[in-house]
């Protein structure tokens, strides 16, 4: 029996990734106030947030700070845009203090509300680049299968899920995936992790020969995947694939939506992953989600292309009416200076081995055939069979199962692509709050192999 509030929601709302027949039955969960790590519903019982929202809120719940800076910005300057020369203070000092912290060299920012318009704008970025460079043919970009980029048309292409492609009629032409660097499931018999790498840097080589290296232009990745199932590639996929990369004059975009800030225990996740992207997609964490705001980091070369097709056009004719929104802006200026002000990301190097523990220790529940994760972000592999890594029939739904069961445990978590259940918390979480976490998510799990036995 759905309560008022559900029955106004089912009658009103779009639920994003949900299956809109089931939420007409069982109703959503709504959430009414959050304080460090924890959410409550509407009824006053705490859940432990442990997806940080959609991989986002870093910070927790109810920062004052970003309140504050969120506040002051709106009495002071609520709006006003960039477009045709104009600026304001809360753009400048983000554009300055990205700059300053990127992982690799940045010439300049381009602004966004969300990642997925983040990597929309990559990839005209890059169609943009080559035309000024004068190799109109050199547009193709390559993806991965389970990557996760976005929903936009552009992006949704470059996401590797088929749930994201069927009946939208996608990817658009022009998209090409090549091999997820999941060793669990995708090595051949006895094959190392090393070697598991060096063949996914072949494939992806085969690949481009097979297109021919002229019409391809860009090569997209998470440094860790997220919504893909938490993919973390062996130590030297990211250096054999750079090597192939560079070869063939592939320009690389690290979207660093979900990795961005910390969660890998460094600022950015290429730090963790020794990735050099030539660009850099940020959102959900730059602005620790009080804010939809996202970014594009530019590299010197593609700003240059800009700047040739400036003069060539007159202008440059990409902007999004929110691009660098000084209240968004502002918010993600305070966030940046509370991770440095306040140590988050080596307060995070200091909870991994906890977190990694507690999660490593997961595979030896019955039910769990890979407890994968790297920093504060993993998942677990809800399996069949351990042994032949058998996996229960999709309709099941264990996974799905697994989440409603932590759900009745006071657990916020998440079930995604191959039965996989995600954890991603707010990087504040004490140690404390990271062992309960984990006794939430055992008896959750315990309580599934009991349904599914
Ligand atoms: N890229 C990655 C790696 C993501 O995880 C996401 C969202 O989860 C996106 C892009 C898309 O971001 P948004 O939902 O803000 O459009």
């Amino acid at each position: 029996m759905l309560t008022n509030l559900q029955a106004r929601d089912v009658e009103t709302l779009i639920h994003p990734y949900t299956n809109l027949v089931a939420v007409r039955e069982t109703g959503p969960l709504i959430l009414e106030r959050g304080k460090g790590v924890w959410v409550h519903d509407v009824d006053g019982k705490p859940y432990l947030e442990g997806m940080a929202g959609l991989w986002c809120t870093a910070l927790g719940y109810g920062n004052e700070e970003l309140v504050e800076a969120a506040a002051t910005q709106m009495r002071k300057l609520p709006f006003t845009h960039i477009f045709g020369g104009k600026s304001h203070d809360p753009a400048i000092e983000l554009a300055e203090k990205l700059k300053e912290i990127a992982p690799v060299p940045i010439s300049k920012v381009f602004f966004t509300s969300s990642g997925s318009e983040a990597n929309d704008t990559q990839m005209k970025l890059v169609w943009y680049m080559n035309n000024a460079l004068g190799r109109p043919k050199k547009k193709k970009i390559i993806a991965r299968m389970r990557g996760y980029h976005g929903v936009t048309i552009a992006a949704a292409s470059l996401t590797g899920l088929a749930g994201n492609h069927n009946d939208f009629d996608l990817p658009i032409a022009g998209i090409r995936h090549t091999t997820a660097p999941h060793h669990y499931r995708l090595a051949e018999p006895g094959e190392s992790e090393a070697d598991f790498a060096t063949r996914l840097a072949a494939d992806l080589e085969a690949l481009i020969i097979a297109e021919g290296p002229e019409t391809v232009a860009a090569f997209i990745a998470e440094p860790v995947m997220g919504a893909g199932g938490v993919i973390v590639p062996p130590a030297t996929y990211y250096p054999k694939i750079q090597a192939v990369l560079k070869k063939y004059d592939v320009f690389f975009i690290g979207d660093e939506v979900i990795t961005g800030f910390g969660r890998l225990g460094t600022a950015f996740g290429s730090e963790a992953m020794e990735m050099r992207p030539d660009s850099i997609s940020v959102a959900k964490a730059l602005s620790s989600a009080y804010q939809p705001i996202g970014a594009v980091m530019v590299p010197e070369l593609m700003y240059e292309a800009m700047l040739t097709e400036s003069s060539k056009l007159g202008s440059f004719g990409h902007g999004y009416t929110y691009s660098g929104h000084p209240v968004a802006a502002a918010v993600a200026v305070k966030t940046l200076e509370i991770y440095e002000r306040e140590s988050i990301f080596e307060r995070v190097r200091a909870k991994i081995p906890q977190f990694d523990a507690r999660r490593a220790a997961l595979e030896d529940h019955p039910l769990v055939g890979e407890a994968r994760g790297k920093g504060l972000v993993g998942a677990v592999e809800l399996v069949a069979d351990k042994k032949t890594k058998r996996q229960f029939d999709p309709k099941l739904g264990m996974a799905a199962k697994c989440v409603a069961f932590c759900q009745q445990e006071g657990l916020i978590l998440r079930n995604v692509f191959g039965d996989a259940v995600t954890i991603c918390p707010p990087l504040v979480i004490s140690p404390a709050e990271i062992d309960e976490l984990f006794d939430r998510l055992t008896r959750a799990l315990d309580k599934t192999l009991d349904y599914a036995v």
